[in-house]
Protein backbone atom coordinates (compact mmCIF):
# COMPACT_ATOMS: atom_id res chain seq x y z
CA UNK A 1 0.00 0.00 0.00
CA UNK A 2 1.13 3.55 -0.90
CA UNK A 3 0.64 6.58 1.87
CA UNK A 4 -2.58 7.97 0.63
CA UNK A 5 -3.50 4.27 0.72
CA UNK A 6 -2.18 3.60 4.27
CA UNK A 7 -3.50 7.31 5.16
CA UNK A 8 -7.20 5.88 4.14
CA UNK A 9 -7.41 2.93 5.51
CA UNK A 10 -5.71 4.67 9.08
CA UNK A 11 -8.56 7.23 8.94
CA UNK A 12 -11.15 4.61 9.12
CA UNK A 13 -10.31 3.50 12.42
CA UNK A 14 -8.13 5.83 13.88
CA UNK A 15 -9.43 9.69 14.63
CA UNK A 16 -7.67 11.74 11.51
CA UNK A 17 -5.77 8.44 10.84
CA UNK A 18 -3.04 8.94 13.40
CA UNK A 19 -2.45 8.45 17.38
CA UNK A 20 -0.83 11.99 17.33
CA UNK A 21 -2.76 15.25 16.77
CA UNK A 22 0.23 16.94 14.71
CA UNK A 23 1.26 13.81 12.71
CA UNK A 24 -2.14 14.57 10.19
CA UNK A 25 -0.65 17.72 8.57
CA UNK A 26 -3.90 19.40 9.21
CA UNK A 27 -1.62 22.68 9.85
CA UNK A 28 0.29 22.82 6.30
CA UNK A 29 -2.14 20.57 4.40
CA UNK A 30 -1.44 17.25 2.77
CA UNK A 31 -1.24 13.39 3.27
CA UNK A 32 1.11 12.50 5.66
CA UNK A 33 3.75 9.59 4.99
CA UNK A 34 4.10 6.61 6.36
CA UNK A 35 7.61 5.52 8.04
CA UNK A 36 8.92 2.69 6.96
CA UNK A 37 12.48 2.80 8.40
CA UNK A 38 15.34 5.42 9.89
CA UNK A 39 18.48 5.40 9.48
CA UNK A 40 21.20 8.38 11.02
CA UNK A 41 19.20 11.79 9.67
CA UNK A 42 17.49 9.97 7.19
CA UNK A 43 13.89 8.37 7.22
CA UNK A 44 12.10 6.28 4.46
CA UNK A 45 8.97 6.04 3.61
CA UNK A 46 6.34 2.81 2.03
CA UNK A 47 7.04 4.22 -1.12
CA UNK A 48 10.48 4.23 -1.04
CA UNK A 49 11.18 8.11 -0.62
CA UNK A 50 14.09 9.24 1.10
CA UNK A 51 13.51 12.77 3.85
CA UNK A 52 16.32 14.14 5.55
CA UNK A 53 14.68 14.56 9.06
CA UNK A 54 14.58 17.35 11.00
CA UNK A 55 11.62 16.18 13.07
CA UNK A 56 13.63 13.69 14.58
CA UNK A 57 10.80 12.13 15.86
CA UNK A 58 9.36 15.23 17.81
CA UNK A 59 13.01 15.33 20.13
CA UNK A 60 13.89 12.19 21.13
CA UNK A 61 16.80 11.16 18.76
CA UNK A 62 19.54 12.93 19.48
CA UNK A 63 21.98 10.86 17.62
CA UNK A 64 19.25 10.40 14.85
CA UNK A 65 17.54 7.42 13.78
CA UNK A 66 18.30 3.44 14.66
CA UNK A 67 21.97 4.60 16.73
CA UNK A 68 23.68 1.13 17.01
CA UNK A 69 24.62 1.08 20.32
CA UNK A 70 21.35 2.11 21.78
CA UNK A 71 19.34 -0.77 19.25
CA UNK A 72 21.91 -3.52 20.62
CA UNK A 73 21.09 -2.67 24.05
CA UNK A 74 17.37 -2.80 23.26
CA UNK A 75 18.23 -6.12 21.57
CA UNK A 76 19.66 -7.37 24.52
CA UNK A 77 17.18 -6.37 26.90
CA UNK A 78 13.84 -7.59 24.79
CA UNK A 79 15.75 -10.99 24.74
CA UNK A 80 15.40 -11.49 28.35
CA UNK A 81 11.86 -10.17 28.73
CA UNK A 82 9.44 -7.63 27.99
CA UNK A 83 8.13 -6.33 31.28
CA UNK A 84 8.36 -7.93 34.85
CA UNK A 85 6.61 -6.18 37.53
CA UNK A 86 9.40 -6.43 39.35
CA UNK A 87 12.03 -4.03 39.98
CA UNK A 88 15.53 -4.61 38.28
CA UNK A 89 18.63 -2.86 38.74
CA UNK A 90 19.06 -1.25 35.72
CA UNK A 91 16.18 1.11 36.97
CA UNK A 92 18.70 3.01 39.86
CA UNK A 93 20.83 2.74 37.41
CA UNK A 94 19.35 4.85 34.79
CA UNK A 95 17.91 7.14 37.88
CA UNK A 96 21.55 7.81 38.79
CA UNK A 97 22.69 8.54 35.52
CA UNK A 98 19.69 10.98 35.09
CA UNK A 99 20.98 12.58 38.01
CA UNK A 100 24.77 12.43 37.15
CA UNK A 101 23.75 15.12 34.35
CA UNK A 102 21.28 17.31 36.77
CA UNK A 103 22.91 16.92 40.38
CA UNK A 104 19.90 18.63 41.70
CA UNK A 105 17.68 15.72 41.56
CA UNK A 106 18.25 14.02 44.94
CA UNK A 107 15.08 11.63 44.36
CA UNK A 108 14.12 10.61 40.67
CA UNK A 109 10.70 8.15 39.51
CA UNK A 110 10.61 6.60 36.17
CA UNK A 111 7.26 6.91 34.53
CA UNK A 112 6.36 6.03 30.88
CA UNK A 113 5.60 9.66 29.25
CA UNK A 114 6.43 13.50 29.59
CA UNK A 115 2.46 13.75 30.04
CA UNK A 116 3.03 11.85 33.12
CA UNK A 117 6.44 13.05 34.59
CA UNK A 118 4.80 16.67 34.31
CA UNK A 119 1.33 15.26 35.62
CA UNK A 120 3.22 13.75 38.46
CA UNK A 121 5.74 16.72 39.68
CA UNK A 122 3.04 18.83 39.75
CA UNK A 123 0.83 16.34 41.76
CA UNK A 124 4.05 16.32 44.54
CA UNK A 125 4.32 20.01 44.72
CA UNK A 126 0.63 19.93 45.55
CA UNK A 127 0.93 17.19 48.12
CA UNK A 128 4.33 19.27 49.32
CA UNK A 129 2.73 22.70 49.62
CA UNK A 130 -0.90 21.52 50.53
CA UNK A 131 -1.88 24.36 48.03
CA UNK A 132 -4.13 23.61 44.38
CA UNK A 133 -3.53 25.98 42.22
CA UNK A 134 -0.99 26.01 39.74
CA UNK A 135 1.11 28.43 37.39
CA UNK A 136 1.14 28.00 33.61
CA UNK A 137 2.43 29.79 31.01
CA UNK A 138 0.60 30.60 27.61
CA UNK A 139 1.61 28.76 25.03
CA UNK A 140 3.89 26.39 27.43
CA UNK A 141 2.83 22.69 26.55
CA UNK A 142 3.49 19.75 29.47
CA UNK A 143 1.59 17.16 27.68
CA UNK A 144 -2.23 16.59 27.77
CA UNK A 145 -3.37 15.85 31.57
CA UNK A 146 -6.58 18.03 32.43
CA UNK A 147 -4.95 20.77 34.32
CA UNK A 148 -2.69 21.17 32.00
CA UNK A 149 -4.22 21.69 28.60
CA UNK A 150 -5.00 25.20 29.28
CA UNK A 151 -3.28 27.45 26.84
CA UNK A 152 -1.27 24.56 25.77
CA UNK A 153 0.77 25.89 23.02
CA UNK A 154 1.60 23.21 19.90
CA UNK A 155 -1.24 21.59 18.52
CA UNK A 156 -3.67 23.80 19.90
CA UNK A 157 -2.27 26.32 18.61
CA UNK A 158 -3.34 25.59 14.71
CA UNK A 159 -6.10 23.28 15.50
CA UNK A 160 -9.82 24.01 15.56
CA UNK A 161 -9.42 23.41 19.45
CA UNK A 162 -8.15 26.31 21.81
CA UNK A 163 -7.90 23.92 24.26
CA UNK A 164 -9.64 21.33 24.90
CA UNK A 165 -13.52 19.78 25.39
CA UNK A 166 -13.48 17.28 28.00
CA UNK A 167 -11.67 19.32 30.61
CA UNK A 168 -14.17 20.44 33.57
CA UNK A 169 -14.23 23.96 34.35
CA UNK A 170 -13.47 23.30 37.73
CA UNK A 171 -10.34 21.86 37.36
CA UNK A 172 -8.94 24.36 34.34
CA UNK A 173 -9.93 26.92 37.12
CA UNK A 174 -7.01 25.71 39.10
CA UNK A 175 -4.63 26.58 36.41
CA UNK A 176 -3.79 30.52 36.16
CA UNK A 177 -2.51 31.27 33.09
CA UNK A 178 0.93 33.56 32.59
CA UNK A 179 2.67 35.40 29.93
CA UNK A 180 6.05 33.90 29.14
CA UNK A 181 8.76 35.97 29.63
CA UNK A 182 6.66 38.02 31.61
CA UNK A 183 7.50 38.12 35.04
CA UNK A 184 5.04 41.12 36.67
CA UNK A 185 2.27 38.82 35.06
CA UNK A 186 3.32 36.44 37.27
CA UNK A 187 3.71 38.74 40.42
CA UNK A 188 0.28 39.97 39.78
CA UNK A 189 -0.87 36.07 39.75
CA UNK A 190 0.93 35.45 43.20
CA UNK A 191 -0.96 39.07 44.79
CA UNK A 192 -4.21 37.78 43.74
CA UNK A 193 -3.97 34.24 44.99
CA UNK A 194 -1.93 35.03 47.96
CA UNK A 195 -0.56 30.90 49.26
CA UNK A 196 -2.70 29.11 47.19
CA UNK A 197 -0.30 28.68 44.49
CA UNK A 198 1.59 25.28 44.53
CA UNK A 199 3.97 25.70 41.86
CA UNK A 200 4.71 27.40 38.74
CA UNK A 201 5.52 24.80 35.75
CA UNK A 202 7.45 26.23 33.07
CA UNK A 203 9.48 25.09 29.51
CA UNK A 204 12.90 27.11 30.47
CA UNK A 205 13.14 27.24 26.86
CA UNK A 206 9.31 27.42 24.91
CA UNK A 207 9.97 25.12 22.22
CA UNK A 208 5.99 24.25 21.51
CA UNK A 209 4.82 27.43 19.86
CA UNK A 210 7.94 27.22 17.95
CA UNK A 211 11.16 28.08 19.64
CA UNK A 212 11.13 31.03 22.30
CA UNK A 213 14.04 31.32 24.55
CA UNK A 214 13.82 32.88 28.19
CA UNK A 215 14.50 36.46 27.94
CA UNK A 216 17.67 37.03 29.85
CA UNK A 217 16.29 37.66 34.16
CA UNK A 218 13.03 35.33 33.19
CA UNK A 219 14.13 32.10 34.72
CA UNK A 220 16.43 33.75 37.58
CA UNK A 221 12.89 35.90 38.11
CA UNK A 222 10.58 32.67 38.64
CA UNK A 223 13.07 31.37 40.98
CA UNK A 224 12.82 34.39 43.16
CA UNK A 225 9.45 34.59 43.05
CA UNK A 226 8.71 31.26 43.74
CA UNK A 227 11.11 31.34 46.76
CA UNK A 228 9.81 34.37 48.97
CA UNK A 229 5.92 32.99 47.67
CA UNK A 230 6.72 29.11 49.11
CA UNK A 231 5.92 27.81 45.85
CA UNK A 232 8.03 25.01 43.95
CA UNK A 233 9.76 25.92 40.65
CA UNK A 234 9.02 22.98 38.31
CA UNK A 235 11.22 23.15 35.00
CA UNK A 236 9.37 20.77 32.06
CA UNK A 237 13.06 19.93 30.25
CA UNK A 238 11.12 17.49 28.66
CA UNK A 239 12.56 18.66 25.68
CA UNK A 240 15.37 20.68 26.97
CA UNK A 241 17.07 18.45 28.98
CA UNK A 242 19.83 16.72 27.47
CA UNK A 243 19.28 18.60 24.26
CA UNK A 244 20.31 22.82 25.52
CA UNK A 245 23.14 21.13 27.56
CA UNK A 246 24.04 17.94 28.91
CA UNK A 247 22.11 19.05 32.33
CA UNK A 248 19.14 20.62 30.44
CA UNK A 249 17.94 24.43 30.29
CA UNK A 250 19.08 24.31 34.27
CA UNK A 251 22.73 23.91 33.37
CA UNK A 252 22.41 26.29 30.74
CA UNK A 253 20.95 29.35 32.59
CA UNK A 254 22.09 28.48 36.05
CA UNK A 255 19.14 28.26 37.94
CA UNK A 256 17.64 25.35 39.68
CA UNK A 257 14.11 24.31 39.76
CA UNK A 258 12.82 22.22 43.37
CA UNK A 259 11.61 19.59 40.71
CA UNK A 260 11.70 18.59 37.00
CA UNK A 261 10.04 16.73 34.10
CA UNK A 262 12.15 14.59 31.76
CA UNK A 263 11.10 12.75 28.75
CA UNK A 264 12.24 12.44 24.93
CA UNK A 265 15.83 11.86 24.85
CA UNK A 266 15.73 10.49 28.29
CA UNK A 267 14.07 7.47 26.86
CA UNK A 268 16.39 6.98 24.15
CA UNK A 269 13.40 6.53 21.40
CA UNK A 270 11.60 4.12 23.53
CA UNK A 271 8.30 5.63 26.05
CA UNK A 272 10.35 6.34 29.00
CA UNK A 273 9.89 9.30 31.41
CA UNK A 274 11.17 10.79 34.73
CA UNK A 275 10.40 13.11 36.72
CA UNK A 276 12.45 13.80 40.06
CA UNK A 277 14.26 17.19 42.45
CA UNK A 278 14.31 17.59 46.07
CA UNK A 279 14.37 15.24 48.73
CA UNK A 280 11.69 16.36 50.58
CA UNK A 281 9.04 16.90 48.07
CA UNK A 282 10.06 13.64 46.56
CA UNK A 283 9.56 11.59 49.43
CA UNK A 284 6.19 11.93 49.86
CA UNK A 285 5.69 9.86 46.58
CA UNK A 286 4.54 6.60 47.53
CA UNK A 287 5.28 4.25 49.42
CA UNK A 288 6.94 6.69 50.82
CA UNK A 289 4.30 9.06 51.48
CA UNK A 290 0.94 9.35 50.88
CA UNK A 291 1.49 11.23 47.10
CA UNK A 292 -0.01 8.04 44.98
CA UNK A 293 1.48 7.56 41.10
CA UNK A 294 2.70 4.47 40.05
CA UNK A 295 2.39 2.50 36.55
CA UNK A 296 2.53 -1.14 35.15
CA UNK A 297 5.24 -0.31 32.91
CA UNK A 298 7.17 2.33 34.74
CA UNK A 299 10.62 1.85 34.28
CA UNK A 300 10.02 -1.08 31.96
CA UNK A 301 13.36 -3.11 31.51
CA UNK A 302 13.90 -2.78 27.64
CA UNK A 303 12.83 1.56 27.69
CA UNK A 304 15.60 1.51 30.66
CA UNK A 305 18.33 -0.25 28.27
CA UNK A 306 17.56 2.46 25.67
CA UNK A 307 17.78 5.28 28.15
CA UNK A 308 21.09 3.99 29.95
CA UNK A 309 22.44 3.17 26.46
CA UNK A 310 21.51 6.55 25.47
CA UNK A 311 22.49 9.07 28.57
CA UNK A 312 26.06 7.30 28.98
CA UNK A 313 26.48 7.76 25.06
CA UNK A 314 25.90 11.40 25.72
CA UNK A 315 28.00 11.78 28.84
CA UNK A 316 30.91 10.44 27.19
CA UNK A 317 30.61 12.51 24.08
CA UNK A 318 29.60 15.55 26.17
CA UNK A 319 32.43 17.72 25.33
CA UNK A 320 32.35 17.38 21.44
CA UNK A 321 28.54 16.42 20.65
CA UNK A 322 26.84 20.23 22.06
CA UNK A 323 29.51 22.51 20.56
CA UNK A 324 28.95 19.99 17.08
CA UNK A 325 25.44 20.56 17.06
CA UNK A 326 25.31 24.34 18.01
CA UNK A 327 27.52 24.95 15.00
CA UNK A 328 25.18 22.58 12.57
CA UNK A 329 22.33 24.43 14.02
CA UNK A 330 23.64 28.04 13.78
CA UNK A 331 24.26 27.22 10.17
CA UNK A 332 20.66 26.60 9.40
CA UNK A 333 19.67 30.07 11.29
CA UNK A 334 21.85 31.71 9.00
CA UNK A 335 20.27 30.61 6.03
CA UNK A 336 17.08 31.55 7.41
CA UNK A 337 18.21 35.12 8.11
CA UNK A 338 19.98 35.27 4.93
CA UNK A 339 16.32 34.19 3.15
CA UNK A 340 14.28 37.49 5.36
CA UNK A 341 13.05 34.95 7.93
CA UNK A 342 13.48 35.59 11.86
CA UNK A 343 14.40 32.35 13.94
CA UNK A 344 14.40 31.16 17.15
CA UNK A 345 16.83 29.08 18.49
CA UNK A 346 19.13 27.59 21.55
CA UNK A 347 21.47 24.64 20.89
CA UNK A 348 19.84 22.42 18.20
CA UNK A 349 16.05 23.54 18.47
CA UNK A 350 15.07 25.78 16.40
CA UNK A 351 12.11 27.63 14.43
CA UNK A 352 11.69 29.95 10.94
CA UNK A 353 8.98 32.07 11.97
CA UNK A 354 6.77 33.59 8.99
CA UNK A 355 6.64 37.06 10.77
CA UNK A 356 8.14 40.63 11.43
CA UNK A 357 10.35 39.18 14.19
CA UNK A 358 10.60 35.96 16.38
CA UNK A 359 8.07 35.91 19.32
CA UNK A 360 9.10 36.25 22.94
CA UNK A 361 5.38 34.96 24.19
CA UNK A 362 2.30 33.09 22.70
CA UNK A 363 0.36 36.42 21.87
CA UNK A 364 3.67 37.06 19.51
CA UNK A 365 2.60 34.24 17.82
CA UNK A 366 -0.64 35.43 16.24
CA UNK A 367 1.72 37.68 14.11
CA UNK A 368 2.89 34.58 12.37
CA UNK A 369 1.59 34.05 8.63
CA UNK A 370 1.05 30.24 9.06
CA UNK A 371 0.25 29.62 5.09
CA UNK A 372 3.39 31.09 3.96
CA UNK A 373 5.01 28.33 6.57
CA UNK A 374 2.83 25.97 5.09
CA UNK A 375 4.29 26.53 1.94
CA UNK A 376 7.61 26.44 3.11
CA UNK A 377 6.82 22.82 4.48
CA UNK A 378 6.25 21.66 1.33
CA UNK A 379 8.90 23.11 -0.43
CA UNK A 380 11.03 21.44 2.01
CA UNK A 381 9.63 18.06 1.27
CA UNK A 382 9.46 18.61 -2.13
CA UNK A 383 13.51 18.66 -1.56
CA UNK A 384 13.26 15.61 0.58
CA UNK A 385 13.39 17.63 3.78
CA UNK A 386 11.14 16.82 6.16
CA UNK A 387 10.68 19.20 9.00
CA UNK A 388 7.90 19.84 11.18
CA UNK A 389 4.37 20.25 9.58
CA UNK A 390 3.40 23.01 12.00
CA UNK A 391 4.43 26.56 12.41
CA UNK A 392 5.02 26.53 16.31
CA UNK A 393 6.84 22.98 16.11
CA UNK A 394 10.72 22.86 16.58
CA UNK A 395 13.26 21.77 14.14
CA UNK A 396 15.63 18.95 15.76
CA UNK A 397 19.03 18.81 14.72
CA UNK A 398 21.03 15.65 15.59
CA UNK A 399 24.90 14.98 15.58
CA UNK A 400 23.45 12.57 12.52
CA UNK A 401 23.28 15.29 10.58
CA UNK A 402 26.44 15.61 8.66
CA UNK A 403 28.35 18.87 7.22
CA UNK A 404 26.92 18.14 3.71
CA UNK A 405 23.22 17.70 4.71
CA UNK A 406 23.37 20.93 6.97
CA UNK A 407 24.51 22.59 3.34
CA UNK A 408 22.50 20.80 1.24
CA UNK A 409 19.57 22.27 3.70
CA UNK A 410 20.66 26.10 3.49
CA UNK A 411 20.61 25.26 0.28
CA UNK A 412 17.02 24.18 0.63
CA UNK A 413 15.94 26.82 2.77
CA UNK A 414 16.73 29.79 0.49
CA UNK A 415 14.67 28.08 -2.24
CA UNK A 416 11.49 26.86 -0.02
CA UNK A 417 11.33 30.80 1.41
CA UNK A 418 11.47 32.44 -1.65
CA UNK A 419 8.44 29.86 -2.49
CA UNK A 420 6.77 30.90 0.52
CA UNK A 421 6.95 34.74 -0.74
CA UNK A 422 9.95 35.89 1.28
C1 LIG B 1 6.44 16.35 24.42
C2 LIG B 1 6.31 17.18 25.62
C3 LIG B 1 5.60 16.76 26.76
C4 LIG B 1 4.74 15.53 26.75
O1 LIG B 1 5.48 14.37 26.60
P1 LIG B 1 4.74 13.06 26.04
O2 LIG B 1 5.78 12.00 26.14
O3 LIG B 1 4.32 13.39 24.65
O4 LIG B 1 3.57 12.81 26.93
C5 LIG B 1 5.66 17.53 27.90
N1 LIG B 1 6.37 18.67 27.93
C6 LIG B 1 7.04 19.11 26.87
C7 LIG B 1 7.83 20.38 26.97
C8 LIG B 1 7.02 18.40 25.67
O5 LIG B 1 7.64 18.90 24.59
Amino acid sequence: MNNSELFARACRILPGGVDSPVRAFRAVGGTPFFAERGEGAYLFDVEGNRYLDYVMSWGPLLFGHARTEIVEEVRRAALSGLTFGTPTGREAELAEEIALAAPYLQMVRLVSSGTEATMSAIRAARGFTGRNKIVKFAGNYHGHSDGLLVRAGSGCLTGAVPDSLGVPAGIAQETLVATYNDLSNVEALFRLHRREIACVIVEPVAANMGVVPPERGFLEGLRTICDKEGALLIFDEVITGFRVAYGGAAQRYCVTPDLAAFGKIVGGGMPLAAYGGREDVMSLVAPLGGVYQAGTLSGNPVATAAGLAMLRLIRREQSTLYPLLEERAATLEEAFRAAGVPVGRVGSILTPFFAKRAPGCSEDTAMCDTRAYAAYFHAMLEQGIYVPPSQFEAMFVSTAHSREDILRTADAIAVACRAAGR
